[in-house]
């Protein structure tokens, strides 16, 4: 029987479940609170070129991955390897500590930028005008169940706008689990929630208290002035480093990727205990800390003509819950990401796809 779902989150997970549900002949309807999909395989674009600020490169190793790539029209072509072999670990003072490991697996990258991929997957979504974008869900109301035909209404904001969307019969939510555990409660607290299923709700919450997510601050900077001056790049001849420096965990060159513009472009990381050390700082104070970390890494002292920092509160999973997704029957109520099982665009996928194979 055709079921009406509805997906909050339009990132890998949503858009994977979305697919399945779709593919499975039931309706479903996508809502996402940024103005496209993608989530954190994020991209930002500049005069300069564009940036991956969030995801850096992404494994293929689940083999249902795999086939999704491989099988889903135009999607091999936007997956790339991008060869970052020269990945190596530096000290404080950007020495090298350790070597690079031999490739052991591909690291892939979506073409023409990050955020490619969802996109892709998403569009045949999005052509059946089934994605909602710029509309954030701010609370969950069920009805009461008459027979068996309990329903959900989704209250959202677009823009200054208030709107409700009523008459789903389940409801996933493919968000990271401090946003699920707010917008839970936020509606229990409202007393939107049937009595005979607050339980359920209370107890998915419960497990979504338990992972733990780390935030990461994020420095995007540019050089034109490398290529104006005849030059490819300038500064290491590696492109991409985890490092042990205080302040920073990963530097990688925007422009040594498959797809970008040559304009010499660095993205870089910061590590988790810094970020939550800095949470509430200014931007532009922490702007000005990882670019003096940024230069003492990698020597590259010059002035960018672009620099910008980005803050993700919840950038990677430090505690899992352990299982793919959760799903409580009864409530028609369940929540897939990269969460519930690990901190990769795999987890992601797995997770999502678990989640629609469930309500099916
Ligand atoms: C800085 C950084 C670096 C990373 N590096 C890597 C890497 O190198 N390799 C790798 O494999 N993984 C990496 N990751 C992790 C990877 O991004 C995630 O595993 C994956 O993208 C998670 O997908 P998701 O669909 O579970 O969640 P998300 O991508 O977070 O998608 C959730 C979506 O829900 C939307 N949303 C939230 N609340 C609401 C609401 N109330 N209403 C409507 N919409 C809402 C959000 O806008 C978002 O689009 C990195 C992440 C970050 C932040």
């Amino acid at each position: 029987m055709t079921k009406k779902i509805a997906i909050i989150g339009a990132g890998m997970a949503g858009i994977t479940a979305a697919r399945t549900l779709l593919k499975a002949g039931h309706s479903v309807t996508v809502f996402e609170k940024s103005r496209g999909a993608g989530g954190r395989m994020s991209t930002r674009e500049t005069s300069w070129g564009s940036f991956d600020h969030g995801v850096q490169y992404f494994t293929v190793r689940d083999p249902r991955f795999e086939t999704a790539i491989r099988e889903v029209p135009g999607t091999e072509e936007i997956c790339r390897p991008w060869s970052v072999n020269a990945v190596r670990v530096l000290d404080e003072l950007g020495r090298v500590i350790e070597a690079p490991l031999p490739a052991r697996e591909k690291h892939y990258v979506a073409v023409p930028a990050m955020n490619a991929l969802v996109k892709h997957w998403a569009q045949p979504l999005v052509d059946q005008h089934m994605v909602h974008y710029s509309t954030e869900v701010k609370r969950l109301e069920s009805s009461e169940a008459q027979s068996s035909s309990r329903t959900w209404t989704l209250h959202t904001k677009q823009g200054e706008k208030d709107k409700e969307f009523v008459g789903f019969d389940s409801v996933l939510l493919a968000i990271p689990s401090p946003q699920c555990s707010a917008l839970l409660e936020h509606s229990m607290l409202q007393k939107l929630i049937d009595p005979a299923i607050t339980s359920d709700l209370q107890a998915i919450k419960h497990q979504v208290d338990l992972v733990v997510i780390e935030p990461c601050w994020t420095l995007m900077v540019a050089y034109p002035q490398a290529s104006e001056q005849g030059l490819t790049h300038f500064g290491p001849q590696w492109n991409a480093a985890k490092s042990t420096h205080h302040r920073i965990t990963w530097v990688a060159r925007e422009s040594s990727k498959p797809g970008k513009s040559h304009i010499e472009r660095w993205t870089v990381q910061a590590g988790p205990q810094w970020s939550h050390e800095h949470l509430e700082d200014d931007p532009e104070r922490v702007k000005a800390k990882l670019l003096r970390a940024f230069a003492e890494l990698t020597g590259i002292r010059v002035e960018p003509s672009h620099s910008a920092v980005h803050r993700w509160r919840y950038a990677k999973t430090l505690t899992p819950l352990g299982q793919n997704c959760l799903w409580a029957h009864e409530a028609r109520i369940g929540t897939c990401g990269d969460w519930h099982i690990g901190h990769r665009v795999e987890d992601a996928f797995v997770s999502g796809l678990s989640l629609a194979l469930l309500v099916c």
